[in-house]
């Protein structure tokens, strides 16, 4: 059994770290057995597999099979470590297997164990839209072969296509789409209406990305609210023409702005000569502070793109478009009318959950990615998963380079361009992972005006990114992306059909060169993992400067004034390597500290959801409304037929738990808004929100009832057609869907302490 012992000592060197990670022994023990089924498997027909597939129970014989169907649906032979992956994957871990080690079919594999050990359906989570529909086709062959039916579902699926995708064993959704479904399923007043069904399993693809870094993003439900008017294009238009440090001063930090008092006169001034700081201006101050915010410190191309006459927000960790998140507190609908558009409504919020709250829905989560370990305790802390650091099926042979940090911004660029025109000339391929969409359009002109063409990604298009990312190690190619557009595309040495593999693998491989550190250590490892896949040649290296934002922000003081440097200007100053260090530590330490204690407030907003929830659950699926009407109005219902009551009951007692529920949830997030103030009055800020939310919650259940009883008495006759709108009890009559994006300057409270604090210091009335 040679190759069984040599990966044996292979594993037993790769990170056996007891305590942070999971030890792989009692997985690997299992791979002989796998194995020993493999020619007995191969002896059967296609429809004889399909059948032993259906039998199937335990984890080898879950393995073996599943490792015969990718044979035959892809000609390809999981290898033992995509074995471990999907044992792995069946204890419920997060799998950490490198960039290129074949995720995909071991997810898909492991779907198939979760269904055959009774934990179906299975939702597999990817990033986007793309990945979900690319994914679900790519795996088709084996699940059908195992005896699986699957789809995919994406923004475009109608309703019905929704619920046939969501009635397969194995369904392949954005995380945001599934939850999106989860949140209008919450609403009907039909179980019919309902698209999916219990959620069971997760198998979450790029889990740290989406179970750490999404994991506070709200999913939002809105609908319209009938009446709401618009300030925001008038504050828009006030605003346009000022000028810094003039009309408005912009904080050192950049993250906030406020006005001149010559900026705040002018500003009166077009509007009749009014006091913005009396009283009742209050609102009108408010939306000239969000439109000052929109004008002066969100950028067109950095913070933002416009594209088919839509703000797109560009998410600032990846450089990447954000699709359908929405910045909070007015501040959307402000840039929309900076740009000339006609803003959109915030609406209503009508339902919402967290990312992290939906996915702890599911009653088995597990998940793999490049990028885990860093993650380990976070992962252990928010989703109790623990994390199995399976080894790549090739040793990594890639380089990774130490830093070449520069004074100056512009050297970093001078030498980058000097850098990627010498592999160019070789022939090699480069990709180059830059921080914003910016910075990658200013590096793609200064090399073409070195006469070196480049492709540029600006995470605008999924699908075109995924062809063009393919195509990253095609011999001569330089490719410049913000650092996760096309992501889980697969880069081969040579171009997608790896016609020039060996000869680019002799240059050594892809060339893969950062502009900056990120935030995260974690971000950096994914972008190196872009080179070297599968045991290829290749190389990485960050470049930076000592004017990064990063280091910067985070560890400007930690600096010394005039570090050692080589003749090329490269920084070679020790302390320089620590604060990069730091920085990046500090960063992901702020990272961290958010995310707690956005998590503390939203444990109880989740737990009175989740009781809402159910007791919605019950109106919906039981006669309790109707009995409790009957118990107060035994004539009255008794004339009535029992099916018609029941219905009435049902949808009037829903409505009315719906408005209570939203309105409920307006109140939170103005307590929470609140809350943060009277903290300066050195109360726990938490402790204040319980102190608000809890009793406002209890109110809600006797409401509902109180409510439904008033609507009740006053109907003059219950037919089988009655609605609830015949009351003047009226849904939303459109609602849309939106992830909420973080507010990049605090909430609007903050900016207007801000704004007041400015006004008493240039002491203004
Ligand atoms: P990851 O998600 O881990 O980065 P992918 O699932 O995208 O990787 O797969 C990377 C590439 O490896 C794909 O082109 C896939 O076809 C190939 N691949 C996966 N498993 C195998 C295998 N067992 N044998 C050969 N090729 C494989
Ligand atoms: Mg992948």
């Amino acid at each position: 059994m040679g190759v069984s012992s040599r990966l044996k000592s292979r594993f037993q060197k790769f990170l056996q770290r007891p305590g942070t990670t999971v030890d792989l022994a009692p997985l690997q023990k299992r791979l002989p057995a796998v194995e020993a089924l493999e020619e007995e498997l191969k002896e059967l027909d296609d429809a004889a597999l399909t059948e032993r597939a259906g039998e199937a129970s335990e984890i080898v014989e879950i393995c073996a099979i599943g490792r015969e169907a990718a044979r035959r649906g892809l000609d390809q032979r999981p290898y033992d470590e995509q074995i471990l992956g999907v044992m792995a994957l069946l204890s419920g871990k997060v799998a950490e297997m490198a960039t290129g080690e074949g995720k995909t079919l071991t997810a898909a594999i492991a779907a198939y164990g979760h269904v055959r050990q009774g934990r179906g359906p299975v939702h597999v989570l990817t990033v986007n839209d793309y990945l979900a529909a690319r994914d679900a086709d790519w795996m088709r062959p084996v699940l059908t072969l195992l005896g699986l039916t699957v789809d995919s579902v994406t923004e475009a699926s109608t309703p019905e296509e929704r619920r046939a995708a969501y009635g397969c064993d194995v369904t392949y959704v954005s995380v945001s789409e599934a939850g999106f479904d989860y949140l209008r399923d919450q609403l009907v007043v039909d179980i019919a209406d309902r698209v999916q069904r219990e959620l069971s399993t997760a198998i979450v693809d790029e889990a740290d990305s989406i179970l750490i870094d999404e994991a506070r993003v709200p999913m939002v439900l809105a609908g319209t609210v009938p009446g709401e008017q618009d300030p925001v294009h008038a504050a828009a238009a006030l605003v346009k023409g000022l000028k810094r440090n003039r009309d408005y001063e912009i904080a050192e930090d950049g993250r906030s702005v406020a006005f001149t008092t010559e900026g705040t006169e002018k500003i009166e001034k077009k509007l009749d000569g009014i006091d913005l700081y009396a009283d009742e201006n209050f609102d009108q101050l408010s939306a000239l502070n969000v439109a000052l915010h929109a004008h002066a410190l969100l950028h067109r191309d950095i913070d933002y793109i416009v594209r088919n006459g839509a703000v797109e927000l560009v998410d600032e960790s990846r450089g990447r478009v954000a699709q359908r998140r929405r910045w909070p507190d007015g501040l959307q609908a402000a840039v929309e009318a900076k740009e000339g558009l006609s803003a959109t409504s915030e609406g209503e919020v009508l339902q919402t959950i967290t990312v992290q709250s939906f996915i702890a829905l599911y009653r088995t989560v597990c998940g793999m990615t490049a990028t885990a370990v860093l993650v380990g305790d976070q992962l252990r802390e928010f989703f109790k998963l623990e994390v199995a650091v399976i080894p790549p099926h090739k040793p990594n042979i890639r380089e990774d380079l130490p830093d070449r940090i520069f004074a100056t911004r512009q050297e970093k660029e001078d030498a980058l361009v000097v850098e990627i025109g010498k592999a160019h000339e070789e022939g090699r391929p480069v990709l180059i992972g830059t921080r914003d969409v910016k910075e990658s359009e200013t590096l793609a002109a200064a090399l073409e005006a070195k006469g070196i063409s480049c492709v540029v990604l600006n995470a605008k298009n999924d699908a075109e990114e995924a062809a063009i990312i393919a195509e990253a190690g095609k011999r001569g190619a330089v490719t410049v992306s913000t650092q996760m557009a096309g992501r889980g595309v697969d880069i081969r040495l040579g171009g997608s059909d790896e016609a020039d593999h060996d000869e680019v693998a002799e240059l050594g491989g892809l060339y893969m060169i950062g502009t900056g550190r990120f935030d995260s250590g974690r971000i950096d490892d994914q972008l190196r993992g872009r080179a070297g896949r599968q045991g290829d040649p290749g190389t990485s290296v960050f470049y930076g400067s000592l004017e990064d934002d990063l280091i910067v922000r985070n560890a400007g003081d930690m600096i010394p004034p005039s570090p050692h440097m080589d003749m090329d200007g490269v920084v070679t100053d020790e302390r320089v390597d620590y604060a990069v260090g730091h920085a990046q530590r500090v960063a992901e330490g702020v990272g961290h500290e958010i995310h707690r204690n956005t998590w503390r407030y939203n444990v109880v907003i989740e737990q009175q959801r989740v009781a809402l929830s159910e007791r919605r659950e019950r109106l919906l699926t039981t006669d309790v409304a109707a009995d409790m009407l009957r118990s107060k109005f035994p004539e009255e219902t008794a004339e009535i037929d029992d099916e018609v009551l029941s219905k009435v009951s049902r949808s009037i007692a829903l409505y009315h738990l719906d408005r209570l529920w939203a309105e409920h949830l307006s109140y939170l997030s103005e307590v929470r808004e609140g809350v943060h103030l009277r903290a300066l009055g050195k109360l726990d800020p938490l402790d204040e929100f319980h102190r608000a939310a809890v009793p406002a919650f209890g109110k809600i259940m006797p409401e509902i009832e109180d409510r439904t009883v008033d609507t009740f008495a006053e109907i003059d006759e219950v037919t089988d057609t009655w609605e609830p709108a015949q009351a003047n009890l009226v849904r939303p009559s459109a609602t849309w869907t939106y992830l909420v994006h973080d507010n990049p300057f605090g909430s609007e409270l903050d900016r207007l302490i801000a704004a007041v604090g400015r006004r008493l210091v240039t002491g203004r009335k």
